[in-house]
């Protein structure tokens, strides 16, 4: 990328992990200098918290208090990206170059004000540019942000990717680059499918599906706002050269699209639980009533199941949220059972997983969820629930088919 953009202006992003001890910090601020030297950069540098730091800080909180204002929550766990952004400033400066550390309130990276899950407005980028006019690296601090009022907020757990980009977007770089603890997207989590493939290059819609069901090397957010402001993210991994191999995510032409894999990624989440609501009396608000009061809790739903036999005047309802929420949404349900006077019987089940076949491709080649079902089928494989988009097919299974499930999908649409 460096080769093909000279005196870019890029945004780099390292991860806990790059930044995970003194030793590899000086090794980013090593990389950091020698590639403005070569490559005569604008650069804006993005850290996230050191490894283990951010856990460290939630486990603090939840200790004294698990459920303190968002407000304070935020204020605790965005100090560690402080402490990061300093020590890379601090090590740039040792190795000979001037750089300049920047937090959220101090650059100007405003935010709304949802508390722990906040997005971002707006980013002023004069402080950047003033850097770079005398001659200093901007080192910023990823995952916080600040509110009009100038309280700190968070992006998210994992939201630093999503501070890059945004960077990068407000800075109109030619690309942002990510430096994290694997090579990019591989075709399958190669911990689970050891067969699987780096992908060199993804689309970015994919790329979005895979980062949001359960591929863990991006913020599914990042993602989403690269792919709608078309800016080049490239994926690296930074313990090996800059030469090793590497994603890159773009936005693919419609004759790359033909040509794309009608799979180009099986992924897996794990901790699943389903609620299942039967004998349910049928009325037209009944279905927006409970969803409301699930959304209202900010319960996150996934795959939605509804199914009403004609005549009868009973009807099942079944839906899937993370093992974490399953016990709140069991509660609303059971409480808006009892003031409805209804008799429903409502069950949880955990222990369950998603696999996901995603691709470009699928869009346009038919048979591929009847396929993935074929091989689920022929291996006795369970499927509790089904969802499906233009370029996605998920299978709810059981927790111990996971990988099996996703090492049979890998072998029937990757190695054929
Ligand atoms: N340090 C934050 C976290 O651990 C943000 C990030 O690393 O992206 O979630
Ligand atoms: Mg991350």
């Amino acid at each position: 990328m460096y080769n093909r953009f000279p005196k870019a202006t890029v945004v780099q992003k390292y991860g806990g992990t790059s930044v995970g001890s003194a030793e590899r910090i000086m090794h980013v601020a090593q990389r950091v200098v020698r590639l403005n030297r070569e490559h005569n950069l604008r650069s804006a540098i993005v850290v996230s918290a050191m490894s283990g730091e951010t856990n460290r800080l939630v486990a603090l909180m939840n200790q004294i208090n698990p459920d303190a204002s968002r407000r304070n929550y935020d204020m605790a766990v965005a100090a560690g990206e402080q402490i990061s952004t300093a020590l890379v400033a601090a090590a740039i400066e040792r190795c000979g170059a001037k750089a300049r550390g920047l937090l959220a309130y101090q650059l100007g990276i405003f935010t709304d004000s949802f508390h722990s899950k906040a997005r971002i407005a707006n980013i002023a980028t004069d402080k950047i540019e003033a850097c770079w006019k005398n001659g200093e690296i901007p080192v910023i601090a990823g995952f916080q942000g600040v509110t009009a009022d100038m309280e700190i907020t968070t992006l998210g757990r994992g939201g630093s990717d999503t501070s890059a980009v945004a960077i990068a977007i407000a800075l109109k770089a030619d690309f942002c680059e990510i430096n994290t603890d694997v090579d990019g997207f591989f075709t399958a989590d190669p911990r689970m499918v050891t067969t699987a493939k780096l992908c060199p290059v993804l689309d970015y819609d994919v790329a979005f599906e895979m980062a949001s069901l359960g591929s863990k090397v991006l913020h599914p957010r990042s993602v989403e706002i690269a792919a709608k402001y078309k800016m080049p993210l490239t994926i690296r991994n930074t313990f090996q050269p800059d030469n090793h191999e590497r994603t890159v995510l773009m936005s693919l032409s419609d004759q790359d699209r033909l040509e794309a894999p009608v799979v180009s990624g099986v992924t897996v989440d794990q901790q699943i639980a389903k609620i299942t609501i039967e004998r349910l009396k049928p009325g037209v608000h009944t279905i927006s009533e409970i969803f409301a009061l699930i959304a209202q809790s900010e319960i996150n739903v996934d795959i939605i199941v509804h199914n009403r036999t004609p005549g009868e005047d009973e009807m099942q309802l079944g839906f899937s949220v993370g093992k974490g929420e399953k016990d709140r949404a069991l509660s609303i349900l059971q409480q808006w059972n009892t003031k409805q006077k209804q008799v429903a019987t409502i069950r949880a089940e955990e222990g369950l997983s998603k696999v996901s076949c995603v691709g470009i491709g699928m869009a346009s080649h038919p048979g591929v969820a009847s396929r993935c079902f074929k091989v689920l089928a022929q291996n006795n494989i369970d499927i509790h629930m089904i969802s499906t988009s233009e370029i996605k097919i998920s299978c709810l299974v059981d927790e111990a088919d996971t990988k099996n499930a996703a090492q049979l999908l890998h072998a029937a649409f990757l190695e054929a």
